[in-house]
């Protein structure tokens, strides 16, 4: 096997130089055209320049992007480089297609329905279509119109696939570009076998160039992406992790409903997803909060087809605004204004927390992240996996790196970045519980803790967080008495603390690693080395009190939050959403294929009065000038003179 060259983004960049043909004799120029004509931006993100050069350079490449970071740019505007100009992406002038690999119909819907809205010819062949959609993708791709088509992997390389080869060789295949390229590997969590079978295009279509794109930041997915590729010393973009506009937080479950309807006020009328352990959970909670009048669906593996469907539609469509979902809720999930996602429980590992958490703020807008957790939720992993025979080394592993990341009391940022083998410039992040100062340290800390591990000594470290918690408190509940341990000195030696505050103290305690977790269905404390050292004053510790839901007071939200309203019309604002819900009804796509969030908070601050003043606000391209220029314009003047 050989080591994929692991180069990070500012050696990419020097790696990487505009070559020396026509392309870019005109390039510069031209890409920033077309980026502004077709997307109606006017600056290129970090390192999508460059994986637009390799790209037309024909060097095969592997783009790591964080989620949002702007991948699908990199290989759709290279489709339209030939462009000579203002609407040759739509005539019929005949050139290569760009062959995009996509894991799911949703992703490849959502794509081809943005670059329609944009005017750029594309198509998709996937199973989900009626035999016409199926003809009339042909005759487009037949037609020479098309720029990109967009694949499932066994349309493109399984046994049906000669025929749609055939037509391509006959074609002319400019590139191939592999979206979500880490279902290759095993490594990674959405493994798709079919992947694997993809580095046979390069027979198919001789001198092609493969360029893979995801989001994953492990090096072994990384080095798995080249293999099965095969890729050939392709220029590795690797850019940087942190998500700077989400805000991160770690809250102790203390009172998990509670706990969420505080982060709900926070975010009423936004999108969201709270993500729960099991099924049960999920169901529960869906109908919890519809009770609360919270317009949220379930979903999980364990719905019909059609039902999950129903839902996920739902929820792109806005109608509603939360979904509650397992793990099963991912990949292809591309609503960008989703402004809050909840952890009620940590996922098994970090990789799996970043991506399901990066879900949030995908339009680059402030969003926050929230993982309640626990130590059982530890324990609840190890039982699960052990039960199914996964208690692996590297399970071990990556639960590990989950739990330290919820007991670290360092920055949120800097602990996710980290983990990815990345550092974060500066000293604070302002985007996190412990930069923004959220958590309040507890008085005297070690006479605290000694306490707590004084009741877990002299019970005899034998008992769950329960009862020390009970015997703590001085709670002569039955368990208490019958053990005696009522008469120790210990009983209601923090009488007047509430359980529920005592009870993250505990479990602090335990995610620090000076208790430990013993026994699977009733998890007992008892010390460790250094819970000993830290009883004989050794060693110290720092425990914070997290503000708790029951006090019923909502936090204000990240300051950054506020300043990205700033100059925003709020009422002008959801005009132009109900427009764009409007808009995106009639023509039967999602919202944001019509506008992301930043396009129409731009507009409402900037209250742009004639069409041409639209070309300036970032997200509206030529296309969606001309479709829903008029529209928009309506809504501002409307909104500026209420009485016409
Ligand atoms: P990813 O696939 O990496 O998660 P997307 O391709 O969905 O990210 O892009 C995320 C968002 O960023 C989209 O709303 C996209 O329109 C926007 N975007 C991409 N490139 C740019 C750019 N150069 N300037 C401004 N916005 C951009
Ligand atoms: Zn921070």
């Amino acid at each position: 096997m050989q080591e994929a060259p692991r180069i990070g983004s500012e050696q990419a960049r020097r790696e990487v130089r505009l070559p020396d043909n026509d392309i870019a004799a005109t390039g510069a120029g031209s890409l920033q055209g077309l980026l502004q004509q077709y997307w109606g931006y006017t600056s290129f993100r970090p390192l999508q320049r460059e994986a637009i050069d390799a790209v037309i350079e024909r060097r095969d490449s592997l783009v790591v992007l964080p989620t949002g970071g702007g991948k699908s740019l990199c290989f759709q505007l290279p489709a339209l480089v030939d462009a000579p100009g203002a609407g040759a992406a739509t005539s019929g002038r005949r050139s290569p297609v760009a062959l995009v690999i996509s894991p799911l119909i949703a992703l490849m819907k959502d794509q081809v329905d943005g670059l329609l809205a944009q005017g750029v010819s594309a198509a998709s062949l996937h199973s989900g279509q009626t035999p016409a959609e199926r003809r009339a993708a042909l005759d487009l791709l037949q037609s020479g119109a098309c720029r990109l088509l967009y694949v499932a992997p066994e349309r493109a390389v399984g046994e049906t696939a000669d025929g749609l080869r055939a037509l391509l060789a006959a074609r002319g295949v400019a590139y191939v570009a592999v979206d979500e390229a880490h279902c290759i590997s095993q490594w990674g969590h959405d493994f798709r076998p079919e992947y694997r079978l993809l580095a046979s295009l390069r027979e198919a279509f001789a001198g092609i160039a493969l360029h893979a794109y995801t989001a994953t930041a492990t090096p072994r997915v990384r080095r798995d992406i080249c293999d099965q590729l095969r890729l050939v010393d392709p220029a590795v973009l690797v850019g940087a992790f942190d998500r700077p506009n989400l805000t991160y937080r770690v809250l102790p479950r203390a009172h998990f409903r509670r706990q969420l309807l505080t982060i709900l006020r926070r975010h009423a009328g936004e999108a969201g997803i709270v993500y729960c352990l099991s099924r049960r959970d999920v169901d529960e909670l869906a109908v919890a909060l519809a009770d609360q009048g919270v317009r949220a669906l379930p979903y999980h593996a364990g719905l019909d087809d059609a039902t999950r469907h129903r839902h996920q539609d739902a929820f792109l469509n806005e109608s509603i605004d939360v979904m509650v979902a397992t793990v099963a809720f991912g990949m292809g999930i591309d609503r960008s204004d989703v402004r809050f996602v909840v952890h009620d429980g940590a996922p098994p590992s970090l990789e799996q927390y970043q991506q399901e958490a990066g879900r949030a703020g995908r339009d680059g807008l402030p969003a926050e992240c929230a993982l309640v957790t626990s130590p059982a939720d530890f324990a609840r992993w190890r039982e699960r996996l052990d039960s199914k025979g996964q208690w692996t080394e590297e399970a071990r592993t990556l639960l590990r790196g989950m739990q330290r990341y919820a007991a670290a009391t360092s920055c949120r940022h800097r602990a996710l970045v980290g983990y990815f083998g990345q550092d974060l410039p500066g000293d604070t992040c302002g985007a996190c519980d412990w930069c923004l100062g959220e958590l309040e340290r507890a008085d005297e800390p070690v006479v605290l803790a000694q306490k707590i591990l004084s009741a877990v000594a002299r019970t005899g470290q034998r008992w769950g967080v329960g009862h020390i918690v009970s015997v703590l408190r001085g709670e002569a509940i039955d368990a208490v008495t019958r053990s005696g341990h009522d008469t120790l000195s210990v009983f209601g030696l923090l009488g007047d603390m509430p359980a529920a505050e005592l009870r993250g103290y505990v479990d602090q305690l335990t995610q620090a690693g000076f208790l430990v977790r013993a026994g699977d269905q009733y998890p007992t404390l008892a010390m460790s080395d250094s819970g000993v050292a830290l009883m004989r004053g050794q060693t110290g510790c720092v425990l914070f009190r997290q503000p708790l839901p029951a006090k019923g007071k909502a936090r204000k939200p990240a300051r950054h939050g506020e300043e990205s309203w700033a100059g925003v019309d709020a009422t002008l604002f959801e005009r132009l959403r109900a427009l764009r819900l409007e808009l995106a009804r009639d023509r039967g796509v999602p919202p944001y294929v019509i506008f992301h969030d930043t396009t129409l908070r731009e507009l409402a601050r900037a209250r742009p009065r004639r069409l041409a003043d639209l070309h300036d606000i970032p997200g509206v391209g030529e296309k969606k000038v001309e479709a829903f220029g008029a529209a928009v314009l309506d809504v501002i003047l409307g909104d500026a003179h209420p009485g016409v």
